[in-house]
């Protein structure tokens, strides 16, 4: 073998062992006692986790004129760093623009930055992309997405999502969904801005929740009807939350996500005062993305959620745009904020820390949330997201006592704030490894642009029991 890990404690979805793990080129080949290779690492009693899988990044991408402040490469130090060693980003199509082209484009985007493997989620704008759905399969797409909110820019109708989710049943893949109503949002905005109701606050108070569960009720009754399966991403609220336990109990095939910014914040960060010159109350801007934040009792009800398996998976989201330069274009109206906060190089310190040292949720459930549960949905299973024979070799050390403490002066990403500011956090990535090769260790990158590897996804299997997965 090239090389064997000694001495850690394997973390899976499963349960916990000790053993050592062979690997030979890119993959694990064996889990056992005093195995030897040519090389040996000694984990020296940490855990050894899967690579984190974060499902829902937004990199490289233009919204409403403005261009994230991550690219590819950025976000790929920053997902490394924090023990993500697979990503899949939504891919926009441009108005006009087919599937094929779309996903062409951004292959070419990512190729020769990346530094981690990616995978694409496409967004489904109009009818004629459903002739392509077919297709997907052949490229490696097994996922979709569909925009319930934004109204006049990625929100289609219910006619369309309904007509999404059936062919993408008969295609094997998943449909994914941003469950808001984008027509009373809309409406509630213009109300808003014509009683000068302008500042950050206002973005929350314009999305009330009823309007995320009433989506979601929506979607969640297609699926059913349909016998098809559904994702739900970014689930906000404890009414949200209501909806996806009636469905399942139901038996709907739904999934929900939740992700790190709505397990720590609520809606009065968006009042937060800073001590920037000019921008003193504008500082919430930075906190601003959709579903907006909640309250105390929609974060206890996640929490809650996450440990019961109510929710599937913590993905981030990530979409970051700067504070000075970007979040300004909404200084006088709320609703020219880009919507985005970061979190990919965040997520997994921010669940082990407050998930598995401080709410006792098991170290296998953390695993789950953040990489076995995501391949499972995302055709990535038998390739990543666990410790086992024939799995590619992406295996993070995890030390359980690294002390960090999160900030914009430290962080890997490119972005001129940190959301997580000055969170003390006990737990990290201290070597993390992709394919059989580190690329990350003790603080230090060893890898080149163009590292990553295209997943080649395979369609969604039926799972109607969640209880085995979950
Ligand atoms: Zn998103």
């Amino acid at each position: 073998m090239d090389v064997v890990i000694k001495n850690g404690i394997l973390v899976n979805a499963d349960g916990k062992t000790e053993m050592d793990i062979g690997i030979e080129a890119e993959k694990i080949v064996a889990l056992g006692k005093n195995l030897s290779g040519r090389k040996t690492i000694d984990a020296n009693g940490k855990y050894l986790i899967p690579g984190g899988i974060d499902v829902h990044t937004h990199l490289e991408t233009v919204f409403g004129g403005n261009q994230t402040a991550d690219d590819f490469l950025s976000g790929h130090l920053g997902a490394i760093a924090g023990g993500t060693t697979s990503h899949i980003n939504f891919c926009f199509p441009n108005p006009g623009q087919s599937l094929h082209a779309t996903l062409a484009n951004w292959q070419q985007k990512v190729r020769s930055k990346s530094l981690i493997d990616y995978g694409f989620h496409l967004v489904i704008r109009e009818e004629s992309h459903l002739e392509e759905l077919p297709m997907l399969l052949e490229k490696g797409v097994s996922s979709i997405k569909c925009f319930l909110a934004y109204k006049d820019t990625l929100q289609i109708d219910e006619e369309l999502f309904f007509k999404t989710v059936e062919k993408a049943k008969e295609h094997g893949l998943l449909t994914m969904v941003h469950a808001e109503n984008g027509n009373i949002i809309d409406y509630l905005i213009k109300k808003a801005l014509a009683n000068q109701l302008i500042s950050p606050i206002f973005h929350a108070r314009t999305r009330p929740p009823e309007l995320e569960s009433q989506s979601i009720h929506f979607a969640a009754s297609v699926a059913s009807m349909l016998n098809a399966p559904l994702y739900i991403v970014h689930v906000s609220s404890i009414k949200g939350l209501e909806e996806i336990r009636r469905a399942k109990e139901r038996g709907t095939d739904l999934w929900a996500e939740t992700c790190p910014q709505y397990l720590f914040f609520t809606e009065a960060d968006l009042e937060r005062k800073g001590h920037t010159p000019g921008l003193e109350h504008f500082e919430g801007a930075k906190w601003i993305c959709s579903p907006p934040l909640r309250k105390q009792e929609d974060q206890m009800a996640l929490w809650e959620g996450l440990r019961l398996g109510l929710i599937d998976v913590v993905s981030t989201d990530h979409c970051s745009f700067h504070f000075s330069s970007q979040k300004t274009r909404g200084l006088s109206d709320f609703s020219k904020i880009p919507n985005g906060v970061p979190g990919i190089e965040e997520r997994m310190a921010l669940l082990f820390h407050y998930g598995c040292n401080q709410r006792n949720l098991p170290m296998e459930r953390f695993v789950s949330l953040t990489a076995e549960i995501p391949a499972f949905l995302f055709g990535l299973e038998g390739q990543k997201g666990r410790l086992a024979e024939g799995y590619d070799a992406d295996i993070v050390l995890w030390n359980p006592n690294k002390r960090q403490i999160l900030s914009v002066d430290s962080h890997h990403i490119q972005l001129d704030y940190n959301l997580y500011e000055g969170f003390t956090i006990e737990g990290g990535a201290e070597m993390v490894m992709l394919r059989g090769k580190i690329i990350y260790a003790n603080g230090q990158f060893s890898v080149e642009q163009g590292n990553g590897k295209y997943l080649f996804r395979s369609s969604y299997k039926h799972s109607l029991n969640h209880d085995a997965k979950s």
